[in-house]
């Protein structure tokens, strides 16, 4: 099959799967340069380097991510979210070497049942997003901003944020993926150190610690928002060029 006819196959099977009706016209928007914009850096260097000292700083991601999470702990109570009734720490799931990282909020119901991140609806969603560009979940890394579920999935609250933000960054560090996607305005805004809304940040791509980050909606926006369902595939389309680039 020629490239042109495989990419029209993957963008109608998107589309269909997400269940967009009808074919945009408009003309792609040109992709922009990256952003001056400076994440502040990681509050630690490497997660090889910022945990137990005396570990290894040849630590495999594998490693460094289980002793983030050994960090972290089960019952972690640096935060209020542990005495608001969630079940448990949703660390994250994936490859722990991929090159792509999805960057959500934080656990809904279902996540904080399973202590996987990303299993519920908007999960599914996201599954089916990963799937459009030839990947797998397995393929791939996914987090939260927080790791503990907010009551009656309301919004993290700033405190929340700062004490947990510090173990993304880690797992980022960790991981070392070429291209993070920034799912919603909670990732994009922690990631990218701005009160920008999501649908301002999207639509150029960040240089974010040797990573390109590519902010999107969040899947669970766009099943509230089918018609910016358009604009996600745009966006993950800048992600596959970009891992297809590094390869
Ligand atoms: N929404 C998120 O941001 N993260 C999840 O894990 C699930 C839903």
């Amino acid at each position: 099959m020629s490239d042109t006819r495989q990419q029209l196959v993957e963008h109608l099977r998107f589309f269909g799967d997400l269940g967009v009706t009808g074919v945009n016209r408009r003309p792609s928007p040109v992709a922009s340069p990256s952003s001056p914009l400076a994440p502040r850096p990681s509050p630690l260097a490497s997660a090889s380097s910022h945990l137990a000292p005396g570990s290894s700083p040849l630590a495999t991601g594998a490693e460094a991510l289980a002793l983030i999470k050994a960090d972290i702990g089960p019952d972690c109570s640096r935060c209020k979210l542990h005495g608001l009734g969630r079940k448990q720490v949703v660390f994250g799931v994936g490859n722990p070497e991929a090159d792509l990282m999805f960057v959500g909020e934080a656990p809904g119901a279902d996540e904080d049942i399973q202590g996987i991140p990303f299993v519920g609806r908007a999960g599914q969603l996201l599954t089916k997003m990963i799937e459009a560009i030839n990947l797998t979940r397995d393929q791939v890394y996914i987090a939260n901003v927080i790791k503990c579920r907010p009551p009656g999935n309301r919004n993290p609250e700033p405190d929340e944020i700062e004490q947990c933000e510090p173990f993304l960054f880690q797992q980022i560090a960790a991981i070392r993926p070429k291209v993070i996607v920034a799912l919603g305005s909670f990732a994009a805004k922690t990631l990218l150190r701005s009160n920008d809304p999501i649908s301002r940040l999207r639509g150029r791509i960040y240089d974010f610690q040797g990573a390109r980050l590519i902010p999107t909606f969040h899947p669970s926006f766009l099943l509230r928002s089918p018609e910016r369902k358009r604009d996600a595939w745009e966006d993950l389309k800048k992600a596959r060029a970009l891992l297809r680039a590094a390869e």
